[in-house]
């Protein structure tokens, strides 16, 4: 399927069981999208086929159970390799999802190699879990934590961020886009004003995956990080790539079987990548599942899931503005299809409650930006999130009933 070609969303649809209900006796309308997305019916039969025909425990087994479940698990690694363009399957890390694999390089990496004095940029626009590890880190080696500001439309001062960046710049820490005003993030750029100044670049791409075309060799990342549910795969897996030369030089995360290649009482030899940040049982039959949502991806292909998102993004923006005291938080020209909006005078749990009750989900708070909230002085917002699934009459059905909220919340 190419860009020009529009997908038939009935077909997609029908691939997703979860669409299929209704809620407080509406038809579900499901715009939580930047939340987690809902998974089709391949990703739900591949646990299923996982957990019915050959589970077993991998890479330690040479049973045909094990050996199975080795190879299916080994698969995604392959296509999560191809996913992103990594050089080799070695700086592919299976994590739990993107919180995992931050902490995991804030814990190695910046245990290994921050020092009283350095400093670790990220920006205003950061989820907790980009925020929180830096933090915890930086209070650990007397690090000093920059926050690149954020103008008032939602994107970050490119300028404001050449001016943090100096010799004592360690690490910077951005996400590719924002999971609460869906800005996309100038990454390579950023990527290559700080490599000027010897600084490694962690990508959050938890918002970017399921929507944007990622190589890393391309970007010239150091460490890119993905979750599996929110590109159409299981919760609890996801992963952490790195640049191979750089993953060698961090010591290990966990301890424990797998990452291992020799253990006495008196000292312990560690596995080769990836496996040196793989200890203990993973999450398989996640894992394994992931490598559907991956080929449903790529059937798909992400300029035709991009272009229907944007379609209704904009079509979105377009019938909603006419709505009462609406506000826009988050108007950058360069958006994933997410939009976050506040209503003068109702509070944002109310209007996720009232638009609930008419079979509507939307994420309503602070959506794990508490700083960014902050900043444009809220407490939190609406957020509508759009996926390939969704259309322009669930659409209309929510303007009707946010336009329904506001007259029967009026004084
Ligand atoms: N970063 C961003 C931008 C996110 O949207 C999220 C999930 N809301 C995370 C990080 C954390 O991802 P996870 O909960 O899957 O670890």
């Amino acid at each position: 399927m190419t860009a020009t070609t529009a997908p038939d969303i009935e077909k997609i649809r029908a691939k997703f069981p979860v669409l299929h209900q209704k809620v407080n006796g509406k038809p579900l309308i499901y715009f939580d999208n930047a939340a987690t997305n809902q998974k089709p019916q391949q990703v739900i039969d591949a646990l299923v086929n996982y957990y019915s025909g050959y589970n077993a425990n991998i890479h330690r087994g040479i049973h045909t159970l094990a050996e199975r479940a080795t190879k299916a698990f080994e698969t995604t690694r392959r296509s999560m390799q191809k996913f992103v363009n990594a050089a080799s399957e070695e700086e592919i890390i299976f994590t739990r999802g993107v919180t995992e694999s931050i902490n995991l390089v804030a814990a190695t990496y910046g245990r290994a190699f921050f020092n009283a004095g350095d400093e670790v940029i990220i920006s205003g626009l950061e989820h907790h879990s980009n925020i929180v590890p830096w933090q915890m880190i930086c209070d650990e080696k007397k690090a000093t934590l920059k926050v690149i500001p954020v103008f008032n439309n939602g994107e970050i001062d490119f300028d404001a961020f050449k001016k943090l960046l100096s010799p004592k710049t360690k690490l910077v820490a951005i996400n590719h886009a924002s999971n609460s005003l869906g800005t996309i993030n100038p990454v390579k750029e950023i990527i290559s004003e700080a490599h000027a100044f010897g600084a490694v670049v962690l990508i959050d791409g938890a918002q970017a995956a399921a929507h944007l075309t990622i190589d890393v060799q391309e970007l010239d990342c150091d460490f890119y990080c993905i979750s599996s549910h929110k590109m159409y795969g299981p919760t609890g897996a996801g992963i952490l790539y790195g640049k191979k030369e750089i993953l060698q030089t961090m010591p290990p995360y966990m301890g424990g079987g797998e990452m291992i290649k020799e253990v006495t009482f008196a000292k312990t030899t560690y596995n080769d990548l990836p496996y040196k940040f793989e200890a203990g049982t993973p999450n398989i039959a996640d894992v394994i599942a992931l490598n559907e949502a991956v080929n449903f991806i790529n059937d798909l292909g992400k300029d035709v899931i991009a272009a229907h998102e944007h379609e209704l993004l904009s079509y979105f923006v377009e019938k909603a503005a006419g709505i009462p005291g609406i506000k826009w938080i988050g108007t950058s020209a360069s958006k994933v299809a997410v939009q976050s909006f506040v209503i003068e005078g109702i509070h944002h749990f109310d209007i996720g409650q009232m638009l609930d009750a008419r079979g509507v989900a939307v994420r309503t708070g602070h959506h794990c930006t508490q700083p960014l909230m902050d900043r444009f002085g809220i407490e939190g917002t609406v957020r509508a999130s759009f996926s390939i699934y969704n259309t322009k009459e669930e659409i209309d059905s929510m303007v009707d009933a946010l336009n329904r909220v506001v007259n029967f919340m009026k004084p």
